[in-house]
């Protein structure tokens, strides 16, 4: 007999995490064996636009993992398995060969997931096998906080103002559940289980490779395992923004284990005025770690609380405020596609606005994915997401909206790109800032308040070293002629020039939008 803990792409860690704590609290109440099985699924991946940047990233922290696992006798198996239709009858022969009465996974929110899960767990019941599947990817999960008639949340502000009652009204939400316990068998627990299964971590998966020279710039501006993510949460909370440490490799390295002296100077305490801006590097970098669950999200916010007098802040007042107002927005964008799938099976969230008249233009769709649109805003925002693969926040919000008001391109292809891109790509959260960008979302932008990407770039970058650095087209323009450079200017620069004007763009999406289908 054992108890196996099946973990997915989210939860890329041993502590705090719900699933492996049961797991493992019930292998030692029953004292068998905990085992734990990762499914790599490639044609999941191809079919959820999962980048290789993403799986690199798995693959990387499954690695420390399963060392840091091997430390307490518990092995990790990987599985490779294709066809995806058939991983629920592949996942149960294994577990009958293992002779396993219990299976424990954190739920993954997704419909196709979410029907995986379910066809597991009835092939698991005919067979005599427990699954437990359990909340963990959220602070607060789904389906403890709704409305007053039992729906789910479709505004921001409303849900923030549940979820910070629920999370003071509920005894320790916050508090970090037990890690694993060693397993106690006299044998090596792989001797005994592993002979057909595969302990070897693939280096890639096959068709999902990265590119030379890619690989080892993830590796420095990401590096993986729980002490990476922990270290990067203190980074942001006690330690002060060097400078723009634009597109830095290694974020590490400026030395997050020596706090700052006042933290009201720390990058969380610049941040209720400084979060938006694209020169300044003070938001946390964390979210390549909290997509994969290196990190947990209650931890995030545990970590704040020792800095608030012992209680969540979750006010606009406040740095530590205003930043679980963001860790905020993930769990509502979570809660979202929990409750309204639709939104993961490419549909807008407003049906309304489902016949949108877009336009087909490959040219300008590769220039936007490229960073060659000619708006230096939005190009050096494409150029973080391609070296990087990652952007802040106020630049996704610049470039989504450019492709899809300025260029009229339909959002769904913009938000496969960054999906494919992003190191950090969570379908909630992504598909949240697309359909909020193009107005077709929960509490989204409304159609007619379309940013002037000019504007937003004086604003984002008033210094324009965030520019200068992606785009060294532009690196020797000075003054304000780096955010919109003369037609003039830019061929000399060998820049292109801008495909369309920006106050026509806004007139055709406004028009566009008003009578969806027509024109
Ligand atoms: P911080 O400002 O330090 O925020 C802390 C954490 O809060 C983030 O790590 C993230 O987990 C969460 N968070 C912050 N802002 C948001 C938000 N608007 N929505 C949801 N969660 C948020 N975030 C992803 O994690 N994955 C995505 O695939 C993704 N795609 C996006 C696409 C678009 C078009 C837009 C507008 C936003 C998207 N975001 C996505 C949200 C946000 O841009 C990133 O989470 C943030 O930029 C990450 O940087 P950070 O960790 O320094 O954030």
């Amino acid at each position: 007999d054992a108890v196996v803990y099946w973990m997915r792409m989210e939860d890329m860690r041993i502590s705090d995490n719900t699933a492996l704590s049961q797991a493992s609290e019930l292998a030692v109440k029953s004292g068998v064996p905990l085992l734990v099985l990762f499914v790599l699924s490639p044609q999941d991946y191809k079919a959820h636009d999962r980048g290789a940047r993403r799986i690199d990233f798995t693959l990387r922290n499954l690695r420390v993992i399963q060392d840091s696992l091997a430390q307490l006798n518990i092995p990790l198996y990987t599985l490779t398995h294709t066809p995806r239709k058939t991983l629920p009858e592949r996942v149960l022969s294994i577990m009958t060969q293992w002779k396993v009465k219990n299976v424990f996974a954190n739920i993954e929110y997704e419909v196709d997931e979410l029907r995986r899960d379910i066809r597991v767990s009835e092939l698991a019941r005919n067979g005599g096998i427990q699954c437990t599947f359990l909340h963990d990817k959220c602070v607060i999960a789904p389906g403890l906080v709704q409305t007053k008639e039992g729906r789910g949340y479709s505004v921001y502000s409303p849900f923030l103002r549940a979820w910070l009652p629920h999370l003071r009204d509920t005894p320790d939400p916050l508090s970090c559940l037990p890690s694993p316990v060693a397993n106690h068998t006299s044998a090596r627990c792989h001797d005994v289980y592993g002979s057909l299964f595969n302990h070897e971590i693939p280096d890639a998966i096959e068709g999902l490779e990265l590119r030379d020279g890619d690989a080892e710039q993830m590796r420095k501006c990401w590096p993986a395992g729980e002490n990476s993510a922990k270290e990067m949460l203190l980074r942001f909370l006690y330690t002060k923004s060097r400078g723009s440490q634009l597109g830095q490799v290694d974020p590490l390295a400026d030395g997050a284990k020596a706090p700052d002296k006042n933290p009201k100077d720390s990058r969380v305490g610049k941040y209720k005025d400084a979060r938006d801006r694209l020169d300044a590097d003070t938001t946390s970098r964390l979210s390549p770690y909290l997509a994969a669950g290196v990190i947990s999200a209650r931890e995030c916010i545990r970590a704040t609380v020792a800095l608030s007098g012992g209680k969540v802040d979750a006010s606009r007042d406040t740095g530590i405020g205003r930043w679980v107002q963001e860790v905020v927005w993930r769990d509502f964008y979570t809660h979202v596609l929990a409750y309204f799938p639709r939104v993961s099976m490419g549909r807008p969230f407003q049906e309304k606005f489902a016949n949108v008249n877009w336009e087909t233009n490959e040219k300008h769709l590769q220039a936007w994915k490229d960073g060659r649109t000619g708006v230096p805003i939005v190009d050096a925002g494409m150029r973080q997401a391609n070296t990087m693969g990652w952007m802040h926040n106020r630049v996704r919000m610049i470039t989504a909206m450019y492709l899809v008001k300025d260029l009229m391109i339909d959002w769904r292809l913009g938000e496969q790109y960054f999906m494919e891109t992003l190191i950090d790509g969570d379908l909630a959260s992504n598909n949240g800032g697309w359909q909020w960008s193009a107005s077709t979302g929960v509490d989204a932008a409304p159609y007619f308040r379309i940013f002037n990407p000019y504007t937003q770039s004086q604003k984002a970058d008033p210094t324009g070293e965030y520019i200068r650095h992606f785009v060294p087209e532009l690196s020797n323009v000075r003054g304000d002629d780096v955010h919109n450079p003369s037609g003039n200017l830019a061929d000399k620069l060998k820049y292109p020039r801008p495909f369309v004007k920006h106050s026509e763009a806004r007139e055709r999406a406004i028009r566009r939008y008003k009578v969806p289908g027509q024109e």
